[in-house]
């Protein structure tokens, strides 16, 4: 058969979860909760199941749903998106991803995305036929220890070719977010192109030590050329859920809603109006920082008794840390080894760049998930200390 995706295997996440359960480690690798979500939304989800709403949602979305995002996204970011044309409800922001990809590239289009990349990205470029161009995020330095988006790379970057440029804040894998400043460098890297942005912000709940998310629904005018995607995965702790949806300006939604119809043509019912209901409490989604806060300082406090050294993580559920001090195998090999040998499982870095091999891709660094419960950090904390 001819492959459309002939160097693509197994994904990182898949990989690793396996391993975690065949050696029976402690899986702080791929990014799900391991406790449940709140029992106010399973009430809500159970209880539409017994009204009945059980058969297929509307195209775009059951309307609750696309009104509680519309009305969230405007208290949040001052963007106003029409539930009726502008906002389509997914299966999760990895459909979203792939049909607004679809929707807007192809052959003789190239997609700018920045590296480390998320995994789904670079698959979904090359099957609608364009080209994927990758720029890497500055790494940390003693003095910006941070990961940095590096723009002046991404304004070189940008070609007549460019359909559009793929963003990702908060940051999977590195934590990193952006500035106010970093929009307007998107505003002025953007102007007078016709450069689209694909905005994935699934961790836009999950911003840390008292900073705002920067969605690019804050600027008008990168709201304009924009498709924004995000994920309740993430937010109200249903990864399995798969619910996410698009905000975009009419013209480019009738375009993702083309695809998205052939796609799936509509997601879960129940899960929509459970959700609806749900969202309409803002304290679900602005008590989460605090909440994930004290988780990756209670990670990071824990690896400072280890040999492991932790990168700063302004947001996402995510921690990085260097183990160079422990080892000076290759990323992919470290993780297997703590994954085999001492029972905790995290993901390399290596496995985000686009040549896993290449020498600036393995930096020495994995991947800790802290969406865990208290017991299960401690308890990997206790098998990283006699790494
Ligand atoms: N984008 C990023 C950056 C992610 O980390 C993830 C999942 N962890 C997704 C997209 C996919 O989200 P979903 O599970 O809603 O498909
Ligand atoms: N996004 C999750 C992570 O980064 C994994 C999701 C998946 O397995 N596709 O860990």
């Amino acid at each position: 058969i001819n492959s459309k995706l002939p160097d693509v295997g197994v994904t990182i996440f898949t990989v690793m979860s396996r391993l975690a359960a065949e050696t029976q480690a402690i899986n702080l690798g791929q990014g799900f909760p391991d406790f449940n979500a709140d029992p106010e939304l399973l009430a809500q989800v159970d209880a539409a199941m017994r009204a009945g709403h059980n058969q297929y949602a509307p195209m775009p979305g059951v309307p609750a749903l696309r009104q509680a995002i519309s009305a969230k996204t405007e208290a949040l970011y001052g963007a106003s998106y029409d539930p009726e044309t502008e906002i389509t409800v997914t299966s999760g922001a990895t459909q979203a991803l792939m049909t607004a990809i679809l929707a807007v590239a192809g052959p003789g289009d190239e997609v700018v995305v920045l590296e480390p990349v998320y995994d789904s990205y670079v698959p979904a470029i090359k099957l609608a036929g364009a080209r994927p161009v990758g720029v890497s995020l500055l790494p940390p330095t003693p003095g910006e220890p941070t990961y940095r988006p590096d723009w002046t790379a991404v304004r070189q970057a940008i070609t007549l070719r460019t359909r559009a440029l793929l963003i990702n804040f908060p940051h999977n894998p590195t934590g990193a977010i952006l500035e106010d400043a970093d929009l307007d460098e998107l505003e002025r890297i953007v102007a007078d192109t016709g450069v689209l942005l694909i905005s994935d912000e699934v961790y836009e709940h999950i911003v840390f030590d008292g900073r705002q998310h920067a969605s690019i629904a804050r600027r008008p005018a990168l709201a304009a050329r924009s498709l924004l995607i995000s994920s309740f995965g993430k937010t109200f702790h249903t990864t399995g859920w798969k619910i996410g949806y698009c905000c975009a300006p009419a013209v480019l939604s009738a375009e993702f809603r083309k695809i998205h119809q052939f796609m799936v043509f509509a997601v879960s019912t129940p899960m929509q109006h459970g959700l609806a209901a749900f969202l309409g409490d803002p304290r679900h989604y602005l008590d989460l920082p605090a909440f994930y806060q004290a988780k990756r300082d209670r990670l990071a406090q824990g690896l400072r008794q280890t040999r492991f050294r932790t990168l700063p993580c302004p947001g996402t559920y995510f921690l990085l840390a260097d183990y160079s001090a422990i080892s000076d195998a290759p990323e992919s090999e470290f993780a297997r080894w703590l994954t085999t040998e001492h029972g905790v499982a995290v993901i390399p870095i290596a496995a985000f760049h686009g040549d896993p091999d290449a020498p600036g891709s393995n930096r020495q660094l994995v991947r800790f998930c802290f969406a865990k419960q208290d017991s299960t950090l401690d308890a990997a904390l206790e098998k990283l200390q006699a790494v």
